[in-house]
């Protein structure tokens, strides 16, 4: 008699869960491990802002999960998942539709013996009026998309514009100044100059594209060490963007923000990048969640279900033992990920399970200011102090954590290949997306 083989699912096939997917399916094959994804191909999450600019070409960055999944020995399944039965430990999936909302993939159950959810977070809007529809959050590469095409339509407007009226000025509002908003505003005035160099006659970008960077704290990047702030202010500000902070958005329309004090912001495009919050479908399923739907987890990743773990933004983890939970970063997913393997190793071997807690090791942060520059703060492995860089070391050193990503499920030599490729590649497109 055939026995099932014990199954190990993943739903959402992010900086958690790829690597999670990656590493036990090398180990223990397609027949243990599946992963769902409601997304064809995946991207690193921390570059979506490249792709929102422009300068990053997500038909060259995605890499296919039906070829990730071959290659390193897990199924994959494409579906959004809606709901699971604890009792029966089903998944349910949603159907995959076309773009004349015909049926891809049918609406599917799937049955887990664990299951891993690692379905990342989304824009929080914290109910603030017109901000879900004038805003636009970078959520997903759809929405990077989105945004990039509005930029370029609203460049090729504001050129013609300026010919009519001298004194036109097209306005850019993000709303939050955390690691996102920061690297976005950046990213956008190397942007804006790129595709005015490639055609557009009446407009300087210096000049007659104002970046507004809106923050409800007193410093940007309020969650990470000062120096950072200061040093990226500077960086920013040199390139010319106007920061405003302790500003509380209050109301967005189609032209312009409103603050707590009626202070008006015009605004002809508006980014969202002002928190987070779980996809809201994890506070129907029984298990239990905090305020922002995130799944409580203990301190082994373990949910209020004992077969149901959760990793990475979608997670609630205490960090130290004074009440502080974990940030959403991509650091954090890498290093959850790296702690559930042993624990479903051994539950598909049938071992005892691991013992031990899962501790997180801060290893500092990075923020890219363009395409030239970085701010970090790095924790010292032996000293145990804080190390701060900048310049073209700190960028640097950013775009190494996007090669570790690939590292961690493509092997060193795919990735150098992929590096060396893209570089090539870089050489003979424009520099920035235009099309
Ligand atoms: C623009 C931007 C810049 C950032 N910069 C940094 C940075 O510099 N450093 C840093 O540490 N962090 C950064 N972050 C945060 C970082 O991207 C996240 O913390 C990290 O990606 C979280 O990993 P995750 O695995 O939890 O989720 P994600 O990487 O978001 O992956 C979630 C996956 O789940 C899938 N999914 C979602 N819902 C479903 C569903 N219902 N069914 C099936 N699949 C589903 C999604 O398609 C996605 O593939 C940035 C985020 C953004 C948006």
């Amino acid at each position: 008699m055939k026995v099932n083989p014990y199954k190990v699912v993943i739903v959402g096939g992010g900086a958690g869960g790829l690597e999670l997917a990656a590493k036990l399916g090398g180990r223990f094959g397609p027949g243990h491990i599946v992963l769902i994804d409601r997304a064809a191909y995946h991207i690193w999450k921390p570059s979506l802002h490249e792709v929102a600019a422009g300068t990053l070409d997500i038909h060259r960055e995605g890499l296919s999960y039906f070829m990730l999944a071959k290659d390193c020995g897990f199924t994959f399944i494409r579906g959004e998942m809606a709901h699971i039965d604890c009792e029966a430990k089903i998944v349910s999936l949603m159907p995959v539709l076309g773009e004349q909302q015909e049926e891809v993939f049918p609406a599917r159950n799937l049955s887990y013996d664990t299951l891993v959810l690692a379905v990342g977070s989304k824009s929080n809007f914290f109910e603030t009026p017109g901000a879900s529809e004038f805003a636009q959050a970078l959520d997903s590469t759809d929405q990077a998309e989105r945004f990039r095409l509005k930029l370029l339509h609203a460049l090729a407007k504001a050129d013609r514009s300026k010919a009519e009226n001298p004194g036109h000025v097209l306005n850019i509002a993000i709303v939050g100044a955390g690691a996102t908003g920061v690297e976005l505003a950046a990213e956008l005035t190397q942007a804006c100059a790129d595709v005015a160099f490639y055609g557009l006659e009446n407009l300087d970008p210096a000049k007659d594209v104002q970046i507004t960077l809106l923050e409800g704290a007193p410093r940007i990047l309020s969650a990470l060490p000062e120096k950072m702030s200061t040093a990226a202010q500077q960086l920013l500000q040199a390139r010319g963007v106007t920061i405003k902070t302790s500003v509380r958005i209050a109301s967005v329309d189609a032209h312009s923000l409103h603050d707590s004090q009626g202070e008006c912001y015009p605004a002809d495009l508006c980014v969202w990048a002002a928190g987070i919050k779980a996809p809201a479908f994890l506070a129907q399923l029984g298990l239990a969640c905090n305020r922002i739907n995130q799944v409580l987890v203990d301190k082994r990743l373990c949910t209020s279900d004992p077969s149901v773990f959760a990793i990475g933004d979608c997670a609630q983890a205490s960090w130290g033992d004074e009440g502080a939970f974990l940030p959403a970063r991509a650091q954090v997913a890498h290093q959850q990920a790296a702690f559930l393997r042993p624990i479903l190793a051994s539950r598909i071997q049938g071992a005892p399970s691991e013992s031990g807690e899962f501790r997180y090791k801060d290893y500092g942060s990075l923020v890219s200011i363009g395409h030239s520059r970085g701010v970090g703060s790095l924790m010292g492995v032996l000293t145990g102090k804080g190390l701060f860089v900048e310049g073209v070391f700190a960028r640097l050193m950013y775009m190494s954590l996007h090669l570790m990503h690939h590292l961690a499920f493509l092997g060193i030599v795919r990735t150098g290949f992929l590096a060396i490729g893209r570089l090539f590649l870089k050489r003979g497109a424009p520099r920035v997306k235009l099309h």
